[in-house]
């Protein structure tokens, strides 16, 4: 083996992306190497067989508030503003969600609809955030009774097809991304930052990838590369690393079927979510809606959720159960002893969601750590 690289990147998805640009700057010869014939991880997007632009594993949409964030990924890309909305099917009515006054006035009789807008704006003000889990709570009947229809008729049955869990058994951070809006506001984001980048997530992770110090080298697993380094981010699954010694760690898997349609639009929203849980998708994604692209007829996703078989399916959402926090301790502990020199980033690295801001962060993060590493 010859040291051609300083750094070894397994992954060109936003993590190893990132960590690369910034590492190629500060001047270290990076080879990135990706398993998949090409760049972007998950946030890949590109034209489906008539010509429209989809997002082959499921509908991103880039919001954020940081800046750093902002100035790092502006620097290859223009922006388009996009903000995004989405509906859902509740009782053969399409309601905004998240779960809003015009959503409660669509799925209530007026009196009663009034009577809790008023006892959520004496309760959590109005603009504020009613996390369904607190009103189920609270002492006041019609609060009770809103919170039980929002959590049976949108969240529950989305909940169980999403996870193939109980919602007891799921963390409650994923449970407060479902709160009750006291305003009109339909932004499903509410992110200061609401764009999606104008040249496409592909052409970005290009330009993100073009420099000199960055060899690129897709349709290779690291474990292919044949090359030594001085430092190593791996951003691929931790368990995979080890051949999954201690178990695989839990992940849903997804499904999309792409359909095409000789229309311009299918959809009232962008995203339309189906909670009912005898519907077998969680729901359907129209991609022209969120990339803006010009064309006559239109692509959509309908998204079905799947357990994962690792080596089979692809590994798209962490399951977060007390087991699985105690297995990926185990791994970081194996990582420490066995493979200190490698740093584990990123959604799969570090078994936790990300969104893509998240995910820059990370990158520029473990390409800190190989900078204090490497002196
Ligand atoms: C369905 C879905 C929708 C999402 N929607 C949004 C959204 O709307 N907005 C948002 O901000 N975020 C969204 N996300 C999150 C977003 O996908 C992640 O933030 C982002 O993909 C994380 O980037 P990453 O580089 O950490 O991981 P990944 O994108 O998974 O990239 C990891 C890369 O490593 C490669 N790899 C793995 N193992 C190896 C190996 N051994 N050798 C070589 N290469 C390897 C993989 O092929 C992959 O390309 C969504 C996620 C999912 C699953």
């Amino acid at each position: 083996m010859h040291m051609r690289y300083d750094i070894l990147i397994a992954g060109a998805g936003m993590t190893g992306a990132t960590a690369a640009r910034v590492l190629a700057e500060a001047g270290l010869r990076v080879c990135v190497a990706e398993e998949r014939d090409h760049t972007g991880g998950n946030c890949h997007d590109g034209p489906d067989e008539y010509g429209v632009i989809v997002h082959p594993y499921g509908p991103h949409i880039f919001h954020t508030s940081r800046q750093a964030v902002i100035a790092f990924l502006s620097r290859f890309t223009d922006w388009r503003a996009y903000e995004h909305r989405v509906t859902a099917l509740v009782r053969n009515r399409i309601i905004p969600l998240p779960f809003n006054l015009t959503s409660l006035a669509m799925c209530f009789p007026v009196r009663e609809a009034q009577r809790m807008e008023k006892a959520l704006i004496q309760r959590h003000g109005r603009d504020g955030q009613a996390p369904i889990l607190e009103l189920r709570r609270s002492q006041d009947a019609c609060l009770r009774d809103l919170a039980d229809f929002v959590y049976e008729e949108v969240f529950l049955g989305y909940t169980q097809k999403q996870w193939g869990l109980a919602p007891t058994e799921i963390d409650p951070q994923v449970t407060a991304r479902v709160p009750v809006r006291v305003n009109h506001d339909d932004r499903y984001f509410q992110d200061s930052f609401q764009h999606m980048p104008d040249v496409g997530f592909a052409r970005m992770f290009d330009r993100m990838l073009e420099h000199p110090g960055i060899t690129l080298r897709l349709g290779t697993p690291v474990a292919d590369v044949g090359a030594a380094a001085r430092a190593v981010i791996h951003t691929g699954a931790i368990d995979e690393y080890f051949h999954h010694r201690l178990g695989a760690l839990p992940y849903r898997s997804l499904d999309f079927d792409f359909r095409h349609y000789a229309q311009p639009r299918h959809l009232p929203s962008a995203v339309l979510n189906y909670p009912d849980a005898a519907v077998p998708w969680t729901r359907i994604t129209e991609y022209r809606q969120l990339t803006g692209q010009e064309h006559p007829h239109t692509s959509v996703s309908v998204e079905y959720p799947r357990p994962h078989e690792p080596g089979r399916t692809l590994p798209y959402y962490p399951v977060f159960t007390d087991d699985a926090a105690r297995l990926y301790a185990d791994y970081r502990e194996l990582a420490e002893r066995e493979a200190p020199e490698v740093i584990f980033a990123g959604r799969l690295g570090a078994f936790r969601y990300l969104n893509m801001d998240d995910a820059v962060l990370a990158g520029m993060e473990a390409a800190r750590q190989v900078l204090d590493r490497l002196g």
